[in-house]
């Protein structure tokens, strides 16, 4: 009998729930829940299960099944949930569930069976960080939803309940890790996490977003380049907000020019990938334009700044990413990129908008001088 293709030395683990696939949140006019009463057919609410159901089956079934390895996730303790959030926002979510649920902010709907998801999506991203901090492997996948990076200590955000790569950061920290870096891709600034470590010099956040500033009272920040930290985590919160239309050559700017820079003076023990689909081409949620191509690219330097700087350690954790097809499809690429094979494995299905990258050039090299002018550890000796 023919062995099974044998776990690349460097292979992904990924971690995995299905429970969580039970988080629903209702039907409308896009995300808003509403029926206005003259549409015939009423789209899910974006962050829906389909799209995690494709991401997971393309692991499962696709070119890369041979390099995956599959882990399943928990529930996360409430006490856990404590380092990152307070417990008085921990109590109104359990109050939320017991009353059978309701809209937390805009977009975001608790509905039952939604907190056992979320404590899922939570507990499954500690237990994929808990993996490499143990050195049962060096690179791991949280495949989880509902969201994380928008929630804050105190609040629930933009289909975020809890914020599950900044609770695995801080268990990160907890267990003796001196420095992380964050580097949330996602279309949308990753809010939450920034606030989380907004006073802190050990977790540098860095987020590339496109320019939608604050959408309310549950989203205060702006995601402009001042919102930088304060105190002790003063340059410690980087935002690269990026022009609408921004593609592929124009992130692997950014990258080049801002975040390896910044990663390389932070030297990190420790690297997360947060990873939107949003950022795609093709995405409702999002006005970026990245490819297959732009996605594999990403995931390659964030590799090679794992190699250099974390022994090798990089979690990724999953956030948005709308397009039920293209979403698995960017998520594959991503994590081609990240295993640093030489030829893509999986051809791009539909990509063919051109891209004019010179504006967006231009925005980059000003974000650039102005945090070399203004952020203290990235001033030149
Ligand atoms: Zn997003």
């Amino acid at each position: 009998m023919a062995s099974p293709p044998a776990l690349s030395d460097d292979g992904i683990s990924v971690f995995w729930h299905e429970g969580m696939l039970n988080h629903d949140a209702g039907s409308g006019v896009f995300d808003t829940g509403h029926d206005p009463g003259f549409l015939d057919v009423l789209e899910k609410h974006p962050e829906n299960s389909d799209r995690i159901r494709n991401m997971v089956s393309i692991l499962r079934r696709g070119p890369l099944s041979s390099h995956i390895s599959w882990h399943s996730g928990r529930l996360a303790l409430i006490s856990e949930l404590h380092s990152f959030h307070t417990p008085e926002y921990i109590n109104e979510l359990m109050e939320a569930d017991k009353e059978g649920g309701k809209k937390v902010c805009l977009g975001t709907f608790l509905n039952p069976g939604s907190l056992v998801a979320a404590l899922l999506a939570a507990g499954t991203t500690l237990s994929a960080m808990k993996h490499i901090l143990d050195g049962d492997g060096k690179i791991a996948y949280a495949l989880v939803r509902p969201p994380g990076h928008h929630a804050q200590p105190t609040q629930a955000d933009g289909y975020c309940f809890l914020n599950n790569a900044g609770l695995a950061v801080q268990l990160a920290l907890d267990s003796g890790c001196q420095k992380a870096v964050i580097i949330d891709i996602d279309v949308h600034y990753g809010n939450g996490t920034a606030e989380g470590f907004y006073h802190s010099n050990k977790v540098l956040t860095i987020s590339l977003h496109m320019n939608h500033g604050s959408w309310g009272p549950s989203h205060p920040q702006s995601g402009s380049i001042d919102e930088l930290g304060e105190n002790e985590g003063l340059g410690y919160n980087l935002n690269i907000p990026l022009p609408n239309g921004s593609g592929d050559k124009c992130y692997a700017y950014a990258m080049a020019e801002l975040v390896v820079p910044a990663v390389q003076k932070f030297e990190p023990h420790m690297i997360v990938l947060v990873v939107g689909q949003d950022s795609s081409a093709f995405d409702p949620n999002g006005r970026q334009c990245l490819t297959m191509d732009g996605y594999r690219n990403i995931g390659r330097v964030v590799r090679g700044l794992a190699n250099r700087h974390s022994g090798g350690r990089l979690l990724i954790v999953q956030e948005g990413g709308y397009h039920i097809t293209y979403s698995a499809y960017c998520l594959h690429a991503t994590l081609e990129g990240v295993l640093n094979l030489p030829l893509p494995m999986l051809s791009d299905p539909i990509a063919y908008y051109p891209e004019d990258e010179a504006f967006a050039v231009e925005v980059i090299e000003s974000i650039k001088r102005y945090q070399k002018d203004t952020v203290p550890f990235l001033k030149e000796a």
